[in-house]
């Protein structure tokens, strides 16, 4: 069966489904869209049981349920009762589980020998890794280790990375793909908000009488978005819509104004748009006062572009940049979204924080139908950067730092000048020119696939290729990149592993293993709390530094959101095998808030909010680096009643040092 509405409808050529319109501050109606098996049309497969778990293929994040029978997946439904898809499903979380059953899928460890990547077992191939580390680590220090990760890992596995690579070996050197994709958002709201987190929900759509789409071509790249935005639009009191695109894409021909901007040129449009809001007095100063800072120099920079001067650089006429400014003016709730025409573009992150910043001078922020989406391309990609397997450090804390530093060395036991924070954390082309220049000797690649998607590809195979240089890759496939590679480990993918991923709202997903990974892959958490205990890294006390050592307990983190609006999440881990912790989970689901379980981490924020918090003695523990940013981020006091917090009770002592 295909989509919920139709089964004749063919959702690669309609990826948007049937429309199912609805009004302002209205329920977003549920549509349930499933595909079962193996083709478009749908064969007669019917699933013997559902496995929750959500799509991962944008960062979007829909959730979903995976349709298992005879110990394979057979097919997908949306789940009608999550918050960001209400049960809809794109094309790509329709058909994109297929990959799973590929027959080209790495079943086991491959060792270089004699030139020739020949097949061995996970002893053999996890002893290589830790024979060259050990000696390494012996006679050079960390600084001889780079980790180049991806966008599309689970939290608990980038996490588990960060404690290796900064605890346990003392790296500067981690980054992730995601750099080069979306670290423009990351960047923004760091400059425009303090904190890298986003200050607005999906269901901002439900409520927003504007939206501004700014080189964001989302019916592409977030279908289900985009129905939700489409559905708005069709319904009563419809949000007026501006797109801000050089190409005449399907929101551009939706649009009531279309902003066809020259490549590039994005940051003149968005200051002739401040300068005009300026000018029509549409500046809330009053908010602006009270919540922000740098308004007088804001105020210079645009002056210098009246809209006929930025008509002249972007191409788009004086008289439509003033209509758009009079609609972003007179909004009262509106939402903008930034993709990668802005990211991709010339001063990529001074126009995304122009767009924040339209946003801070309207005082468009904090409140339903008020807020800026600065997009990623999965929603596994935020977790890269909340658990610090890229530049951060864990927690979204801030290298540069020494509270956070300090902090981060209080909760794993070592020492602060173990965690490398000395100087900025490197990027991930400078991690490729050490390799190169090869101050960098072991190279560990997981998730992502440089030998094809890097710039500059003849000269990472070069290096990739290099003698002196040991590289470990960890993925599904033999990819270009593990075909060169010293050590080939196979790793478990989506729905064959436990975990959760963050969207960009900010909604964390518990995904759940609905079938075992293919011959002897692992799921990547297993691969490397493996090498962390072969590697026995210890913390100031002698004991481990990842307790959770023995991936069959503690493979999954208990994971919940609350339904407030925006809704706030949630997460930590705990001591129980993975069945305990699910029904765990499950258990945390049901429980009403308990008054005294709250966060070691979130202390400080929760103080500043004027909540009341319990003492440190009552050691109750939890990881919340989402409620930190979305605690951190508020500029005003979050009343309690907005707070309203639900924390995981961590067992064991030992592991709330992790935590
Ligand atoms: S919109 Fe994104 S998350 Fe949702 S089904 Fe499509 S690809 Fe998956």
């Amino acid at each position: 069966m295909a989509d919920g509405d139709s089964r004749e409808r063919d959702r690669i050529a309609d990826p948007w489904g049937r429309r199912t319109p609805y009004g302002a501050r209205q329920a977003w109606p549920v549509r349930v869209d499933q595909q079962l098996g193996g083709d478009r049309d749908g064969d007669a497969v019917e699933a013997e049981r559902w496995v929750p778990s959500a799509c991962v293929l944008c960062s979007n994040g829909c959730g979903l349920d995976i349709g298992v029978a005879g110990g394979r997946i057979v097919g997908v439904r949306g789940r009608a009762g999550d918050r960001v898809n209400h049960g809809r499903l794109g094309p790509k979380g329709l058909y994109g589980w297929q990959a799973n059953g590929a027959p080209d899928r790495l079943l086991r460890p491959l060792v270089r020998d004699g030139g020739e990547l020949v097949e061995t077992g996970w002893d053999q191939a996890m002893d290589r890794i830790v024979e060259r580390s050990r000696a390494l680590l012996e006679a050079k220090g960390g600084g001889a280790f780079g980790f180049y990760t991806s966008g599309q890992l689970l939290s608990e596995e980038y996490y588990t990375l960060a404690v290796i690579g900064k605890g346990g070996l003392g790296t500067p050197h981690m980054d992730g793909n995601t750099r080069l994709c979306t670290a423009t958002a990351a960047q923004a709201l760091k400059e425009s908000f303090g904190c890298d987190g986003q200050p607005a929900s999906y269901t901002d759509v439900d409520a927003a009488d504007t939206l501004f789409l700014v080189g964001h071509n989302v019916a592409a790249t977030q279908t289900v978005l985009w129905s939700r935005m489409l559905d708005r639009r069709r319904g009563p009191d419809p949000p007026a819509l501006v797109v801000v695109d050089p190409r005449a894409t399907p929101p551009a021909r939706e649009a009531d104004l279309h902003l066809a901007v020259r490549g590039g040129t994005n940051l003149a449009l968005l200051n002739a748009l401040q300068h005009e809001l300026f000018a029509a007095g549409r500046v809330d100063r009053d908010w602006v006062a009270a919540h922000a800072l740098g308004i007088e120099e804001l105020e210079r920079t645009v002056a210098d572009w009246p809209p006929e001067r930025a008509a002249e650089v972007c191409g788009v006429p004086a008289a439509q940049i003033r209509e758009a400014a009079r609609v972003l003016g007179e909004a009262e709730r509106l939402l903008s979204t930034v993709l990668q025409g802005v990211y991709q573009s010339n001063q990529a992150t001074a126009a995304a924080c122009q767009v924040n910043n339209l946003h801070l001078l309207r005082g468009m922020l904090g409140r339903p139908g008020a807020g800026v989406l600065q997009m990623n391309g999965q929603p596994t990609a935020q977790n890269t950067r909340e658990t610090g397997a890229d530049g951060d450090l864990s927690g979204m804390r801030n290298w540069n730092n020494p509270s956070h530093v300090r902090e981060l060395a209080e909760l794993w036991n070592v020492e602060e000048m173990a965690i490398p924070h000395w100087a900025p954390p490197t990027h991930a082309m400078q991690i490729w020119r050490y390799a190169e220049q090869g101050s960098i000797e072991l190279l560990w690649i997981s998730a992502t696939n440089p030998a094809v998607s890097l710039p500059d590809l003849a000269r990472v195979r070069e290096i990739l290729a290099r003698e002196e240089l040991f590289v470990v890759v960890q993925d599904i496939f033999l990819s270009e990149t593990a075909e060169l590679a010293d050590v080939v480990l196979p790793a478990a993918t989506w729905g064959e592993k436990t975990g959760t991923f963050t969207n960009v709202d900010r909604t964390v997903h518990l995904s759940e293993r609905a079938v075992e990974p293919p011959g002897e892959a692992r799921p990547d958490l297993e691969i490397f709390l493996d090498y962390a205990r072969r590697m026995d890294f210890r913390d100031r006390a002698g004991r481990p530094l990842l307790p959770l050592i023995d991936a069959k307990r503690g493979e999954v983190f208990a994971a919940r959101y609350d339904a407030g609006d925006p809704p706030l999440h949630r997460w930590g881990p705990a001591a129980l095998a993975p069945e305990e912790l699910l029904a765990r989970a499950r258990e945390i689901e049901k429980t009403p808030l308990a008054a005294g379980d709250w966060s070691l981490e979130s202390r400080s924020y929760l103080e500043k909010a004027g909540i009341e918090v319990p003492p440190r003695e009552s050691g109750l523990h939890a990881v919340s680096a989402l409620q930190i940013c979305r605690l951190g981020m508020a500029a005003d006091p979050v009343p309690p009643e907005r707070v309203n917090p639900v924390y995981v009770r961590v067992p064991d002592a030992e592991i709330s040092r992790n935590a």
